[in-house]
């Protein structure tokens, strides 16, 4: 490697979430940093998160809130609180809301949040470069010092690397297998990868495409050969394809084909409850169809395909169905099954279950067990939080965890 007079304290590869704040704390602890972007823009990922709102964390962040070691996700936390991310933005200068626990814009704009770092990055002296794809790093072996080529030709040259370069979630804003393959190349071992946080294709298609555009709250199971895997409570979308809403997208991690989703549509009831409601209402109204039985319980749509569901007619009068015909509609009321065809693809997926091993990265500091001159932050890694701000919010924590360790080293 010939000799270079233009060396960087650290190269950061990647301006999304975890890159920009990285680079930030560095570049105000007076380190000499260039953060290297292959998009046009930075933050991309940043732009289009919490529907363009950016939930940006939530006073619920905790280890049980994330997917992988929980240990490695608690030994950032406690460096990083959801308070310590209002303090850091609301000292960027963002103002924010608060809606049931989840932190978002004030402005309800995620362009707010990334101009805030953008500009806080430019004003404490860190070097942007974009359409810049890193696609090789190679260190010399006398002088550790790192030689980071982009795809466009060029050389940047480094003592530290910090690998932000996300998931391959969403490509269509950024994600890429990238940072997989640069952290293979540095020795590390990436963990099988699948689609999380998105919507679940269910086979019933002739059912969602009456049902497409529905909203219910609901109590969403997914059950394998009668087994609960995981169930989560929340509003549920219906589309063309299948389901989605933020518990469905936090169920998805654990979705296959072949399981059944089974929608609880009157979960603040418990069984005898629901029967005692449902016999209440038979009494009341045995005077009417079936089809306006449900009128002020269930929206249209969903009693219309119920009572095709349980091949009953609409105009069938209460007082004429038997008790073995009301237990059906008590049991797909409380337990509607779906089957579930798959997930959608990672194009549609927030977010990646899998990615670097965590146990090749230090707990706390995210330098690697591999090199101690490289360092990896946020997605890359194999965790995944759920829904609500948790995914951001690791990235952060971990470009704070990564960045203070970074200016310790002499
Ligand atoms: C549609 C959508 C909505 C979301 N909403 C939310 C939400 O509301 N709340 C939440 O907590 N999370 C949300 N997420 C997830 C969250 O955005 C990510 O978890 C977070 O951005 C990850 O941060 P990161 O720094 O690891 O990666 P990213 O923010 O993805 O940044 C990685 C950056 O590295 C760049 N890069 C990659 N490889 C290279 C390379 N070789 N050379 C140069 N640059 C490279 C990429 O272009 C990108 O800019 C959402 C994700 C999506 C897709």
């Amino acid at each position: 490697m010939q000799a270079q007079t233009n060396i960087y304290d650290v190269i950061v590869v990647g301006a999304g979430a975890s890159g920009l704040v990285c680079a930030l704390e560095l570049a105000r602890g007076g380190k000499k940093v260039l953060v290297l972007e292959k998009e046009i823009t930075c933050g991309r990922k940043i732009l289009v998160s919490g529907n363009g709102e950016c939930n940006f964390t939530n006073r619920q962040v905790a280890p049980d809130k994330y997917y992988g070691d929980q240990d490695f996700v608690k030994a950032a936390l406690v460096k990083f609180s959801y308070q310590d991310a209002l303090n850091y933005f609301t000292d960027l200068g963002l103002l924010y809301r608060e809606e049931k626990g989840r932190f978002f814009t004030y402005t309800s704009k995620a362009s707010s949040l990334a101009t805030c770092l953008t500009c806080a990055l430019k004003e404490a002296g860190a070097q942007l470069i974009l359409k810049t794809e890193v696609s090789k790093i190679t260190q010399d072996n006398k002088t550790k010092i790192f030689k980071v080529s982009s795809k466009q030709g060029q050389n940047y040259f480094a003592k530290n690397i910090v690998l932000a370069c996300g998931s391959l979630a969403y490509a269509q804003v950024g994600g890429t297998k990238a940072g997989y393959t640069l952290a293979q190349s540095l020795g590390h071992t990436i963990k099988p990868l699948s689609p999380a946080l998105c919507s679940i294709n269910l086979q019933e298609k002739s059912a969602l495409t009456r049902l497409a555009g529905l909203k219910v709250q609901a109590m969403a199971s997914l059950k394998e050969n009668g087994k609960l895997i995981a169930q989560e409570e929340g509003e549920v979308l219906f589309n063309n394809q299948g389901v989605s809403g933020n518990n469905i997208f936090s169920l998805s991690r654990n979705a296959k084909k072949g399981q059944i989703l089974e929608l609880n549509l009157f979960n603040q009831f418990t069984k005898e409850e629901f029967s005692s409601f449902i016999d209440a209402r038979a009494k009341k109204y045995s005077h009417r169809k079936l089809k306006d039985f449900f009128a002020g319980i269930l929206a249209d749509t969903l009693a219309n395909l119920m009572i095709d569901f349980l091949g009953f007619r609409k105009n069938l009068l209460i007082c004429d169905l038997n008790s073995q015909n009301f237990a059906r509609i008590k049991e797909v009321l409380q337990a509607w099954p779906f089957r579930v065809e798959g997930l959608r693809p990672f194009e549609q997926a927030c977010a990646a279950k899998g990615g670097v091993d965590t146990r090749e990265v230090q707990k706390g500091t995210f330098c690697s067990f591999k090199n101690p001159n490289v360092y990896i932050t946020g997605e890359l890694l194999d965790i995944d939080g759920r829904c609500g701000g948790f995914n951001l919010h690791f990235a952060w924590s971990s470009a704070i965890c990564a960045a203070k360790t970074l200016l310790g080293k002499k």
